[in-house]
């Protein structure tokens, strides 16, 4: 037996799948309606073993006393509880079939228990919170379910519903068995939910919301519904499998941690990621259609075709975003999707990506305890950039007929990334596993260069340079915009070594040439604020690529912060193009904040508020509308700015075409609360007087504390963090933290920072997998202090031994803050 550890070890792992076959679970858990009563529950493990030489482990992460009996076939059990695992012992197993069930406290950690409502999150390891499993990715089985739950409340699980029985104020259900499935992906949802089902394209779906807002419901759901029907479409008929579970059903929950979890025929959503506000942005729409695609592509690219173990966990997030990008397509004819793909993944790469702590995308895991630090932008952003440019080296078709075979193969069970490659090498001539290596197993991106023409007559050359110094080279096809003499050219060119000259297609010294102008090439390109007098000549896509690339060459120095700034406010108050205008306001966000010194935010804050709200009051389309609102919304600063949002907010005012709900009035309340603090609590007072929604309710009286003018108070609440309890509704932690680090109240703030850099430790052990990455980022997105950058540093020198994962997660999140700070001190 591998040695006795707390989580999931690789070496427990391995051993396990080598021996366990046949898997399957009957659960019963009894929920009761007070949140403090304890749920009671009971599992039947049944399986093949392979050999009964040695004890087996099973998973439970639970105090000592919530295991209340043990049987191992039939018989009573000698068992041990210890290093959260059950440990039964050899003598009572048997070779071949074997069933143990056991009598259990479910632990909270991962059911999510509300007032009213609870629901499971188990990604990725987190099934041996709540019972004992075996947790591990490539030990699928079934799963039978049985729920006994107030008797008003409403369920929703993995497989259809096979009976109910009524008995007095509870009701039992009980479901089918589930398909082979990785306990990560088994889930189930219970508690006073409205459900709504459709016929859509000969499939029936139910999903399950707690809005209370039935007009915003009501212009919502059927495009929810027509988004999965047409998703399931299109990966069906890309895949040429059939949708291979029994049904999918979908519940809105209220401030989930993610923007979904794909589990087996039971997708869970955030709620305010479906349920639009009235007219929605053309980013807003095509960001939910994203997400509808996303987690239903995964049911065959996660679910269907399982990782073998969480160091490929990148791989269902890649297909399950790359599979996105190409199913919204025939949704959103008008929206131009090279450049959407360019807006939703670069910048974002880029933000790892350009920093000291950058990961690569496969990274090996030692133990599942640890997989939640793999998530993060490198997985979700710079891997569909990755897939891309390695369809386009395979070929389109012959890259689909691949993962066909991939899934076809693995169907039910578990695959790496190795045996993709395995797969996708046997159809091209290029060697993908030199490929992969610098695209997926080392951390970084190149740095371009168009070096100048050695002689007259010759050439310039493009250059690549590794930044780590390791001699690397990124493969890659770069796009060249040629301008001279009022003409503009449009060229390609191979960068497949560290110096390319660019022979044959003409560029002089003295054109003027944008680097990767169609933004389809990954590294950092120089850009100059001058290229922007190309704009009227370059396609949306070449915008917005000249945006990223501009914005890259202001972080690494090379361009002045006011300039740009200028540049900006001239783009946004005319672009017409959401996607590119969404790219521009972001950064116009940015730089307000934390590039721009004091005195030149100041001198620029009633220039920039003008300019936005002329533009939106002109701008005829909502979704133009929102966006600008958003934007002043968080840059407004005079006296006359914030009043007139505040105008807005209390209805004195009202902006023809653009519709509050009440998830606006909070977050117009909140940011009115900061910058008039003499009016914070009497404004809070009257949002909370006006918010219907309970959930929301719950929300804004959780976030109150970060919003009080009183420090004294910001402190207390900003203590109370450091206590597990206080953390558990993870989005709205988010928030307040946002409002404490608010980017007027930096300098208060700081005192902050250290702290919670001590409490990450363990926040990557009680929370939810995002959340660690996030407290770090949202912590420290709005400082620029020599101080705060010293607390970082002092943070890590004290600590040479520090996880190599975390420490790397800081460098990330403290990388805007470093940069701000050398940034200002060049400008002053
Ligand atoms: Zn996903």
């Amino acid at each position: 037996m591998p040695d006795l550890a707390p989580g999931v070890s690789l070496e427990l792992a391995r051993q396990r799948a080598g021996v366990l076959s046949a898997v399957a679970y009957r659960l019963e858990l009894a929920i009761p309606e007070a949140l403090d009563n304890e749920i009671q529950g009971s599992v039947l493990i049944s399986f093949e073993l392979a050999d009964a030489g040695a004890p087996l482990q099973i998973d439970f992460r639970a105090p000592p006393t919530a295991v209340r009996a043990v049987t191992v076939n039939g018989d009573e059990a000698t068992y041990r509880f210890e290093s959260e695992h059950i440990v039964i012992p050899a003598d009572a197993l048997a070779r071949g079939r074997n069933e143990i069930a056991i009598d259990f406290v479910a632990g909270d950690a991962a059911l999510n228990r509300n007032p009213g409502y609870l629901y499971t999150l188990f990604v990725p390891d987190r099934a041996r919170t709540a019972f004992p499993v075996f947790d591990q990715p490539d030990l699928k089985a079934t799963f039978e379910l049985t729920l006994s739950v107030p008797a008003e409340w409403r369920v929703l699980a993995n497989a259809p519903v096979e009976s109910v029985i009524d008995s007095g104020t509870t009701r039992v259900h009980r479901f089918q068995r589930t398909e082979r499935i990785s306990p990560y992906l088994f889930a189930f949802v219970a508690g006073e939910f409205e459900a709504i089902t459709r016929e859509v394209g000969g499939r029936t779906m139910t999903m399950l919301h707690r809005e209370t807002d039935a007009a915003k419901v009501e212009r919502n759901v059927e495009a929810i519904f027509a988004l999965h029907a047409s998703a399931i479409d299109f990966h069906e008929s890309y895949t040429g499998i059939e949708y291979p579970f029994q049904k999918l059903d979908f519940a809105l929950i209220p401030a989930f941690q993610y923007g979904g979890m794909e589990h087996v025929g039971a997708i869970f959503y955030r709620a305010s990621g479906l349920l639009l506000e009235a007219a929605p942005s053309q980013v807003e729409l095509l960001q939910r259609a994203r997400t509808i695609a996303h987690e239903t592509a995964h049911m065959w690219f996660g679910d269907l075709v399982t990782m073998r173990w969480f160091d490929d966990v990148w791989l269902k997030e890649v297909f399950a975003n790359f599979m996105a990008a190409k199913a919204v397509n025939p949704s959103f004819p008008d929206i131009d999707h090279e450049l959407a793909f360019l807006a939703d993944h670069y910048p974002t790469a880029y933000s790892v990506d350009r920093t000291a702590g950058a990961n690569a995308i496969r990274q090996p895991l030692a133990n599942l305890a640890e997989a939640g630090q793999l998530y993060g932008p490198i997985i979700y952003n710079k891997a569909p950039i990755m897939m891309r440019e390695l369809e386009t080296l395979v070929g389109e078709e012959r890259f689909r007929d691949a993962l066909r075979e991939y899934l076809a193969r693995f169907a039910f069970g578990n695959a790496s990334w190795p045996e993709l490659i395995d797969i996708l090498d046997r159809r091209t001539d290029s060697d993908l596993r030199a490929w992969s290596e610098v695209w997926v197993d080392t951390p970084g991106r190149p740095e371009f260069e168009l070096a100048p023409a050695p002689a007259a007559g010759e050439p310039p050359a493009v250059v690549q340079r590794d930044p780590a110094g390791l001699g690397r080279v990124w493969p890659q096809t770069l796009s060249f915009l040629v301008a001279r003499d009022g003409e503009i050219r449009r060229v390609s060119a191979s960068s497949d070594a560290a110096e390319t000259p660019l022979a044959g297609i003409g560029i002089v010294a003295g054109d003027t040439v944008l680097m990767n102008a169609d933004g389809r090439g990954y590294g950092a390109f120089p850009a100059r604020v001058s290229d922007l007098a190309l704009w009227d000549s370059l396609a949306d896509v070449e915008q917005a690529a000249l945006l990223v690339n501009l914005y890259e060459s202001l972080l690494a120095a090379g361009v002045n912060p006011r300039e740009m700034f200028l540049a900006l406010e001239n783009i946004a108050s005319r672009e017409a193009n959401q996607l590119v205008l969404a790219i521009a306001l972001d950064q116009t966000r940015r730089i307000f904040w934390t590039l721009l010194s004091g005195d030149d935010r100041e001198s620029a804050a009633a220039r920039v508020e003008e300019t936005l709200w002329r533009a939106m009051i002109e701008n005829p389309e909502g979704g133009a509308k929102r966006l600008y609102f958003w934007a002043l919304d968080d840059i407004a600063l005079t006296p006359t700015g914030v009043l007139r949002m505040h105008a807005v907010w209390s209805r004195e005012l009202a902006i023809e075409g653009l519709g509050l709900s009440e998830e606006d009035d909070i977050a117009l309340a909140r940011t009115l609360a900061i910058k008039l603090p003499e009016r914070a609590n009497e404004i809070v007072a009257a949002q909370l007087a006006r918010t219907a929604n309970p959930d929301n309710r719950r929300r804004l009286e959780f976030i109150a504390p970060s919003l009080s003018p009183d420090e004294a108070v910001r402190d207390a609440f900003f203590a109370s963090l450091a206590d597990e309890e206080n953390r558990a509704v993870e989005p709205w932690v988010l928030e307040a933290l946002g409002s404490l680090h608010h980017p007027l109240r930096v300098a208060h703030a700081e005192q902050y920072l250290r702290p919670s850099l001590d409490l990450v430790e363990e926040i990557r052990v009680t929370g939810d997998i995002f959340f660690p990455e996030r407290w770090l980022r949202v912590s420290f997105a709005n400082h620029h202090s020599a101080a705060a950058v010293r607390v970082v540093q002092d943070f890590l020198d004290a600590r040479p031994d520090y996880d190599a994962r975390l420490r790397a997660k800081i460098l990330q999140a403290a990388d805007p803050m470093i940069r701000a700070n050398a940034l200002l001190a060049v400008v002053e």
